[in-house]
């Protein structure tokens, strides 16, 4: 087998894999600055961190690559205004159609790089997001569940040169085995972002496996994001984060 050949994730085709920033260069950009390449002279981040944050993927071809660029444009602004605040109490974050598909396709892009801790395969996904995000045509809410919450946070979390600060990006997958749903939690900044998936790729009961999942992590996990209601998120141009975790 050529190693330089792939199937690509998104066209199904044979093809020269491109490297995928798992969060979009431009995004990293934005809230890091131009040098994001050369940061590991900076006391910003540990190298562990740094490698974190460069972690490419490499099962999308250029060509795809490419047409994805004006979700990472949306990111950007979208991190941007989430960078503007590290309490989110009472604050709202614009939101459209191009920005919700940059945050889903960087979760999938996490997805595909972090398998089950148990069996250590990864989590299969409808590949038809992948389809309607690639094209630009409207995204299936159905297909998904999205879950906010905002955190009043303290200046110092993300201060470079305080001992108690804290990474700017984290992810983990959480199972949820009895619902077969798949909990992708990515933290950008002072917001945390959930996006629930069947973790065997099976819809049956979706919105009641979705539902359980919600109150299995407020009494088991005691986090309770807020259920977005996606479609009017939109209509509206923008979510009022209504949860938020207080932290003394
Ligand atoms: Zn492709």
């Amino acid at each position: 087998m050529n190693e330089n050949i792939m199937i690509c994730v998104y066209c199904k085709q044979d093809k020269k894999p491109s490297n995928e920033h798992v969060i979009s260069k431009s995004v990293l950009q934005a809230v890091f600055g131009v040098k994001i390449r050369n940061i590991s002279g900076s006391s910003l981040f540990s190298k562990q961190l740094l490698v974190d944050h460069e972690q490419t993927i490499c099962d999308v071809c250029e060509k795809c690559n490419s047409l994805l660029t004006k979700y990472d444009e949306s990111g950007a602004l979208l991190v941007s205004e989430i960078d503007r605040y590290y309490d989110l109490t009472s604050k709202a974050i614009s939101f459209n159609t191009l920005k919700l598909g940059w945050l889903l396709k960087t979760h999938l892009n996490f997805l595909r790089m972090i398998p089950r801790k148990d069996t250590h395969e990864f989590y299969e996904f409808e590949s038809i997001l992948l389809t309607q995000i690639k094209e630009y045509i409207p995204i299936d809410f159905t297909f998904f569940s999205l879950l906010l919450n905002g955190w009043k946070g303290k200046d110092y979390f993300w201060k470079e040169d305080d001992e108690r600060k804290i990474s700017y990006f984290s992810y983990k997958s959480i199972e949820f085995p009895n619902q077969r749903i798949v909990v992708s939690n990515l933290r950008i900044k002072a917001l945390d972002t959930f996006i629930f998936f069947p973790s065997d790729c099976n819809y049956d009961s979706f919105k009641s496996r979705c539902s359980s999942t919600h109150e299995q992590m407020l009494f088991e996990l005691e986090i309770f994001p807020e259920q977005i209601d996606v479609e009017q998120a939109i209509l509206e141009g923008k979510i009022n984060i209504a949860s938020i975790i207080p932290f003394q």
